[in-house]
């Protein structure tokens, strides 16, 4: 049986692209049904995530001209990491596997196969990667591929060159169901959700039509919710610099006292900097007592799961006794 394949699609203010995006993403599913890669209720799913121009419009005539594609409108503008939850999410009961991809055709189409594909050898999780950023501006290159490396760093476990290009099947979903987090950074979490994962690499085109959707500011907020959502880190670094500061405070200690023993010191600077450096590390590092425990709070708030089990193996004779059998 083939799997049913939802692609979902994340939509804001894309007037100019959507008629085209549809029309391709529909040929595709149409050819991958031929090939056995996609079921008869394989669908396109458009998630208007509250834009303000015709977006809307466009996805319900399409829906009503072409039974292949579905929308859902958000209420308001959330952005295109709860966009695109919200697509993942109403796609999940529908579907054996659902792949996200941009609406400006970025993403490219003819590598969808190869994610199906891996997904019938067994993989419930394929990242798409890009080969290479050449049809990126300098500037979100060195940007993006900084900000890779800084997660790493953070220890966060994040896919060099992985946007958002993913397929996942219908369990890696519902494991993902199971995140409640508000602050949502999707390409931190689904690598938390395990089970078997592959990759497939590909060539990012130019932007069909329109403009980009992710200003600067748009860029770094994502930028700091994957960093403040996935690493305590930061928090530790503070305990660590007050560490520092303690260690060079007993050099600044007695660079004073010799100061004052030889005469160099006028009277009072002596007290003034022991006092300084003293209070500094010892408030540093109170602050990274604090941190410590504010980091606990933080993890223990997200409530996420703590496992997930792949596959259990049982004796039938394991469990308790069925009531009535005893003697
Ligand atoms: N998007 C969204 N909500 C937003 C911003 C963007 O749903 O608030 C969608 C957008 O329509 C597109 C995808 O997210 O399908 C990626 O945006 P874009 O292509 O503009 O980002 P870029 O490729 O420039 O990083
Ligand atoms: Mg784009």
């Amino acid at each position: 049986m083939n799997p049913t394949v939802y692609f979902v699609i994340p939509c804001y203010n894309e007037q100019e692209v959507l008629e085209e995006t549809v029309k391709r993403l529909t040929a595709k599913l149409g050819a991958m049904g031929g090939q056995g890669l996609a079921g008869p209720k394989s669908r396109v799913l458009l998630v208007d995530d509250g834009s303000k121009d015709r977006t809307w419009e466009i996805i319900a005539r399409l829906h009503k001209e072409n039974r292949l594609v579905e929308g859902v409108k958000l209420a308001h503008n959330r952005g295109h990491q709860h966009a695109l939850l919200c697509g993942l999410m109403t796609a999940m009961p529908l579907c054996d596997c659902a792949i996200s991809l941009d609406a400006d055709l970025q993403d490219d189409v003819d590598a969808l196969d190869q994610f199906v594909a891996k997904y019938l050898e067994g993989c419930d999780v394929v990242y798409g990667v890009r080969n290479k950023r050449d049809t990126d501006t300098w500037f979100k290159r060195t940007t993006a591929e900084g900000f890779y490396k800084v997660m790493k760093l953070l220890g966060v476990d994040v896919v060099f060159n992985h946007a958002d290009y993913r397929l996942m099947s219908r369990r890696a979903l519902e494991g993902l169901s199971e995140y409640k987090e508000v602050n949502l950074f999707l390409r931190g979490i689904v690598p938390l959700i395990g089970y078997r994962s592959d990759y497939v690499y590909y060539d990012r085109h130019e932007r069909f039509a329109g403009e980009s959707k992710y200003p600067l500011k748009k860029m770094i907020s994502l930028a700091l919710d994957g960093i403040t959502s996935f690493s305590v880190k930061p928090l530790k670094l503070i305990s660590n610099f007050g560490i520092l500061i303690s260690i060079l405070s007993v050099f600044g200690l007695l660079y004073a006292l010799v100061s004052y023993f030889a005469g160099w010191a006028v009277s009072g600077w002596t007290a003034i900097v022991c006092s300084i450096w003293l209070l500094g590390g010892l408030q540093m590092l109170c602050l990274g007592v604090v941190g410590g425990y504010i980091g606990k709070i933080y993890s223990e708030v997200k409530a996420r799961p703590r496992y997930r089990v792949e596959e259990l193996l049982q004796q039938e004779e394991t469990g308790p006794e069925p009531t009535g059998s005893k003697k």
